[in-house]
């Protein structure tokens, strides 16, 4: 029997690089350098969309869509996101709320925050109140040219 709930946990990071899109939870933020990557580098799409995928004990994010696979060169991970949601579904499972906590040094997240939390929610089919959206910078850790994202997100059995 399926379990009534599923959890699950993702984390990623990028490089930043200079003269490229931040593109962060689906939305690009005004910012002088992007993260790099195969893709747009969403480093906060990866850890939802690996932590979608941990919840259904899936594959990771890297081995459905390889680097290695020129189709993903920049890709928009939203394309990642929805894939995985599709399976989330075809699994029996609906999203109930996530968590999100971005480490970063720059730029402030916070007057992106609310933003963030509407096109992540619209994204995932869930009410914006389902979704949390931290942000700290990295104190001590040596990462100032990377963002990190953690996610974790409850699952529940559909119908
Ligand atoms: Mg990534």
């Amino acid at each position: 029997m399926k379990p009534d709930i599923r959890i699950g946990y993702g984390w990623d990071s990028h490089e930043f690089k200079a003269g490229i899109p931040l593109r962060i939870g689906g939305i690009t933020l005004p910012f002088d350098k992007g993260l790099g990557g195969h893709s747009d580098g969403d480093v906060l799409l990866h850890a939802i969309t690996d932590a979608l995928l941990g919840a259904i004990a899936g594959p990771d994010i890297g081995t459905l869509f390889p680097p290695s696979d020129s189709q993903w060169a920049g890709a928009d991970s939203a394309v990642f996101l929805r894939e995985v949601l599709k399976r989330v579904g075809a699994a029996g499972y609906q999203v109930v709320n996530l968590d999100s906590t971005l480490i970063l040094a720059a730029p402030k997240i916070s007057p992106h925050a609310e933003t963030l939390r509407q096109h992540v929610a619209e994204l995932c089919g869930i009410d914006p109140d389902c979704v949390g959206i931290k942000a700290k910078t990295p104190e001590g850790m040596g990462t100032d040219n990377a963002a990190i994202a953690h996610a974790t997100v409850l699952l529940k059995l559909t119908g």
